[in-house]
């Protein structure tokens, strides 16, 4: 029987190229909820949100807001508010324990829901959630910062519904995009009322921008952070030149994610050294083997979504199957 620890121990130790801004100094915003920021025009538009660290350990989103704070960017219209979410779980980061600080006692990113915030239940996250609710219900258009365990091109999830599809498109990039419902075990916050509702115009969409503790990611989520802004049209695009990472703009591939593979044993492991976005081309390839349970693809041209053991357990998803999405 492995450990968990002995199974981050055999994974590829990602080299730390980003330094950890010192975030407290924005732990007083003007919104009444600590790491919290919002500057509002006085004009009518849209409330626009960035939110870092949703996952603790996802440093990329937290580069960007702080830079995004430093700017002191002010909104043409509407409203911008900029956050940090799981902040106690960033304080907490131990380079020597990267993968331990994704979260405390639960994922801040799973608890999204009516009966998770109303329930008895009492975890650091489910605290933070409640305290940021208010103001995720008033955002129009949420963009979630992100990263990934392993290394491998960005990734924007769109969720299931047209509108977020279209949002995708709208925002432009990264080339890769992932139509899914979330996971089986809790809602996320892009999925979260409006954001969930095909009939609500709000809308939010999820950003990876790549490994976590890479140049790139940290290029990936500041980028993506200002098309964001400019695209809802709340900053000027000349406000975030700086920001914008120059080079040509690729065109966009969707993909849709037909199921979870979800561990039953903590005797998993894939059978290759899979990164993400792999295409499986036959139906019945063995891609994992769990105690002793095969798993196969299920259908030709079978596309490896995030796949990761830096956090198996029974009942987690270690990766996802999707479709290339050529008709949309
Ligand atoms: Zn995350």
């Amino acid at each position: 029987m492995n450990t968990l620890e002995q199974i981050r121990a055999k994974l590829q130790v990602y080299p730390m190229e980003v330094k950890f801004p010192d975030i407290r100094r924005w732990q007083h915003g003007n919104t009444g909820v600590d790491y919290v920021h919002a500057f509002d025009s006085g004009l009518a538009g849209p409330h626009v949100m960035i939110m870092a660290l949703t996952h603790g350990n996802e440093v990329s989103g937290a580069i960007a807001v702080d830079k995004l704070l430093r700017a002191e960017l002010r909104p043409l219209k509407g409203r911008i508010t900029l956050g940090f979410a799981n902040v106690e779980a960033y304080h907490r980061f131990d380079s020597k324990n990267p993968d331990a600080t994704r979260f405390i006692d639960e994922d801040l990113n799973r608890v999204w829901s009516p009966s998770r915030f109303d329930s008895c239940d009492d975890t650091l996250e489910l605290r933070r959630a409640r305290e940021l609710r208010p103001i995720i219900d008033s955002v129009d258009f949420l963009l979630d910062l992100h990263s990934m365990h392993e290394e491998a091109p960005p990734l924007l999830l769109s969720g299931p519904l047209q509108k977020g599809i279209r949002f995708a498109e709208e925002t432009g990039i990264p080339e890769h995009v992932i139509v899914d419902v979330g996971h089986p075990n809790g809602k996320r916050m892009r999925d979260y009322g409006g954001f969930g509702d095909a009939a609500s115009s709000k809308n939010a969409l999820l950003i990876e921008t790549g490994q976590h503790f890479s140049l790139q990611s940290q290029d990936v989520a500041l980028d993506a952070a200002s098309r964001f802004l400019i695209k809802t049209g709340v900053v000027a695009a000349t406000k975030l030149d700086n920001f914008l990472t120059p080079g040509k703009i690729l065109s966009q591939h969707f993909f849709q994610v037909t199921q979870p593979i979800v561990a039953d044993t903590i005797d998993f492991e894939f059978t290759q050294d899979f990164r993400g976005l792999e295409l499986i081309e036959h139906a019945g390839t063995v891609i994992a083997r769990d105690g002793g349970r095969e798993i196969f693809t299920p259908y030709d041209n079978c596309v490896i979504i995030m796949p990761s053991l830096r956090h198996l357990a029974p009942g987690v998803t270690v990766m996802r199957l999707a479709k290339v999405l050529d008709d949309r």
